[in-house]
């Protein structure tokens, strides 16, 4: 039930929350308008835990009655986030749509969006007055040489790019919306997928530019190696590289350590989703 008594806490911004503060993302944006080389959104396996997977994709109408049934179920539902499975600002109708029934139904809930930021900046106005407070962006390098590794193609403005020429589009639209979002007061995190052989030694180099134009807090998330991608053959990043590169992305950013590299449908507290979660799903998609 709505609770206006009970103070949200974003459990991803504050580890003291993950154990009583749940957060749901409503799977309502299905097209991305970049290609990561680790990412494969084809699979709909209900077993499946990394981000890009959901069970199903939701209308906007739907969204909104899925997240009454939802909010009915959970005991301390805090956030409502939008992280697919394609990227928010790749389908902007949908995404705002829903945030504007969310915020007429549950008005004192936080709001947090995922997204590239490829696409993000016509929208930061709106998305400030819809009282969205938390922001992702996911940069894994300020480097195009090293970007163009990582990225297939970007479409931007109708166009697609590949390569270097892409890479730059790509980052020149994501940092100039750090000092945007700051202006507005939202809470800025930046997600670093950590690529053996590509970015691990970079990565603290992206928190360093990333802290300097505003951002909050850095996630560094390991690579899940995907089927029929890019990354497919790389090896997971070991313990040690995953260690060395927090510490020393940490000497810049405030570090979140306890991500569960949820999937684009998760409900529920972090890492525990809510049992019943995907058949709900299936059933508001089907209304
Ligand atoms: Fe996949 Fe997200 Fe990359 Fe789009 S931005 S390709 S949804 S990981
Ligand atoms: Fe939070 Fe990480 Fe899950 Fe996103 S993927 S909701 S940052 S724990």
């Amino acid at each position: 039930m709505e609770t206006t008594e009970k103070k949200h806490v974003h459990p991803c911004f504050d580890e003291s929350a993950k154990h009583s503060h749940a957060r749901v993302h409503l799977p309502v944006a299905p097209k991305c308008n970049i290609q990561c080389n680790y990412c494969n959104r084809k699979y709909d396996c209900v077993n499946e835990t990394r981000p890009g997977v959901t069970s199903s994709v939701l209308a906007p109408f739907q969204a909104a009655d899925y997240l009454k049934a939802l909010d009915a179920k959970l005991d301390n539902l805090s956030v409502v986030g939008i992280a697919g499975p394609g990227d928010p600002f790749a389908n902007p109708e949908e995404t705002l749509e829903t945030m504007r029934s969310v915020k007429s139904i549950f008005p004192d809930k936080i709001f947090c969006l995922s997204t590239n930021g490829l696409d993000l900046e016509p929208y930061i106005d709106e998305i400030a007055e819809l009282g969205v407070s938390h922001v992702t962006i996911t940069i894994n390098a300020i480097d195009p040489t090293i970007s163009a590794k990582i990225y297939k193609w970007i479409r931007y403005n109708k166009h697609v790019y590949r390569g270097l020429e892409g890479a730059r589009i790509l980052l020149e639209r994501q940092l100039t919306c750090i000092p945007l979002l700051k202006a507005k007061g939202i809470t800025v995190k930046i997600n670093s997928i950590i690529i053996p052989g590509i970015n691990e030694d970079h990565i603290p180099e992206v928190a360093r530019k990333c802290a300097e134009l505003g951002a909050d807090v850095i996630n560094c998330i390991p690579l899940i190696p995907t089927a029929e991608t890019g990354f497919a053959d790389t090896p997971k990043p070991d313990s040690k590289m995953i260690f060395k590169t927090r510490t020393l992305a940490s000497e810049h950013l405030k570090l979140m350590s306890h991500c569960a590299r949820c999937r684009a449908d998760a409900a529920g507290l972090l890492g525990q989703d809510l049992e019943g979660t995907h058949a709900l799903l299936k059933e508001y998609a089907s209304r």
